[in-house]
């Protein structure tokens, strides 16, 4: 069986409030999409050549799906998740920027029960935290991102990710660009975000599907392969992340 990754479109919209407690700006919401695997047909040809003898049982060989993990361990006490895929969040792939940008990713942070009032201490929650790498592959680049961070640009093979606003000065022992990681592996921790409305600590997630090269922030870019045309300034690969990480959490990882 020939297995391969497609990228799909689904509709669903998870609606939940946002642990940052900003409102954000409206925006249309894009189709979700999400990178499934699906199996190609196999059709009989007509006239085939006899196959050829081989020592591969070909019935035999099952290809594995690929491991993937959430890039941040959950089992933090007192503590959840961002709701990253609600469309009222700041946080979330699509919400409003300024001036005239939309958020190209989604902002994984842990929040806790003491909702906007707190809302400053979510920066001693988060600085620090350790960021995995979702799934094998080879580190790209690292370089400074936005307001006193970093980001790691990792290639997975069939998709890329950008692992945004993570820690300046240096990544953690044994890895450099060119490195290959693992799934699972620990990749950077989260930055110090310096911001006007103060200090905030997250990993900004942005998801590519590898159709492209180049450089993943394109100002003047106005097409994409696979969301709708918006102010994302990104590559023209550039997926929405929501479904993806959705996945990863709904798969237990
Ligand atoms: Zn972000």
């Amino acid at each position: 069986m020939d297995v391969r990754h497609v990228i799909v479109a689904t509709a669903a919209m998870t609606q939940a409030t946002c642990g940052r407690g900003e409102s954000a700006l409206p925006v249309a919401s894009p189709p979700h999409l999400a990178i499934v695997a699906s199996a190609a047909p196999e059709l009989p040809s007509i006239e085939a050549p006899p196959a050829a003898p081989t020592d591969i049982d070909s019935a035999s060989v099952v290809e594995a799906a690929p491991t993937r993990v959430f890039p941040l361990h959950l089992d933090r006490p007192g503590l959840s998740l961002s709701h990253f895929d609600s469309s009222t969040c700041t946080g979330s792939f699509g919400a409003g920027r300024s001036p005239g940008r939309v958020h190209a990713g989604c902002d994984l942070y842990f929040i806790n029960d003491d909702g906007d009032a707190y809302k400053d201490a979510y920066y001693a929650l988060n600085k620090g935290t350790p960021i995995y790498a979702v799934a094998d592959g080879t580190i790209e680049d690292y370089a400074p991102f936005y307001a006193g961070t970093f980001a790691l640009v990792v290639n997975h093979g069939d998709f890329v990710v950008r692992y945004g606003e993570v820690k300046s000065g240096g990544l953690p022992d044994g890895l450099a660009v060119g490195t290959a990681v693992k799934a699972g592996q620990h990749i950077a921790d989260m930055g110090d975000l310096q911001m006007a409305t103060g200090r905030w600590a997250m990993l900004h997630f942005e998801l590519y599907s590898a159709e492209r090269s180049g450089p993943l922030s394109d100002f003047s870019n106005r097409t994409y392969l696979h969301v709708p045309v918006a102010s994302y300034q990104r590559r023209a690969d550039l997926a929405d992340c929501r479904p993806f990480l959705r996945a990863l959490l709904e798969a237990g990882h």
